[in-house]
Parts: structure tokens; C-alpha cells; sequence
């Protein structure tokens, strides 16, 4: 089983004073599929969160669905062909800042090849 760890990038929204903390990492261990999870641990200001990540069928990008283990919420995330370069995360982090800890760290999976 693979493991891999990613420091996010620090990133800066239009709207926000200054960027997000640039301390943040996510660990991922295993590769994910629609029925077996991957399981990834992002930390941001030293605090952990562990998930289960699914993919996700998706008509025109990549899907994948992330599961908080601690209560279950479920954050779906996808990439669109027709905008290559993005992660979209249906959050209310990422409605706000047009960017979440979620996206950052699957961006940051995906642009290192470990998704
Ligand atoms: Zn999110």
C-alpha cells in the first residue's frame, strides 16, 4: 500500500487579507476506487482531519467523493475538462474562498501523480 505526503501550497484568494497558513500537508495512503477508499489525513494549523476518498464517476473531468471520518460529511469534488488546472469542492470553504483544504489537497495529489 503506497503513502505519500504533500505539502499544500500556501493560496492566496482575491477576497481574503492574507493567504491560507502555509503549513498545511495532506497524507495519503492507498490509491482509491469507487468501492475502496483511499485514506487520506489533511492537517492545516496542526490539526488533523482523516477521511475516506472515493472516486467518483464523472462525465466530463474526474470525480471524487471524501468522507470525514470523524461524522461522515461527505464533500464531493470533481475537475472539468473544458478548465483544466482546478478542483472544485462543494464545501462551504470553497463557495467562500473559491478554494478549500479538500481541493488544495486533491489538486496537489493529482498535479504529483499520486491520484
Ligand atoms: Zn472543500
Amino acid at each position: 500500500m503506497s503513502v505519500c505526503t504533500i505539502t499544500l501550497p500556501a493560496v492566496q484568494s482575491p477576497h481574503a487579507e492574507k493567504p491560507c497558513p502555509a503549513d498545511r500537508q495532506a497524507v495519503l495512503i492507498g490509491t482509491p476506487t469507487t468501492t475502496e477508499p483511499a485514506l487520506p489525513t489533511l492537517t492545516v494549523k496542526g490539526t488533523e482531519r482523516s477521511y475516506a476518498l472515493f472516486t467518483l464517476p464523472c462525465d466530463f473531468g474526474r470525480g471524487w467523493r471524501m468522507v470525514k471520518e470523524a461524522d461522515g460529511e461527505c464533500y464531493d469534488l470533481h475537475t472539468d475538462n473544458r478548465f483544466p488546472g482546478a478542483v472544485e469542492c462543494e464545501c462551504q470553504g470553497y463557495l467562500r474562498w473559491q478554494h478549500c483544504k479538500h481541493s488544495d489537497a486533491v489538486m496537489a495529489l493529482v498535479t504529483g501523480g499520486q491520484l
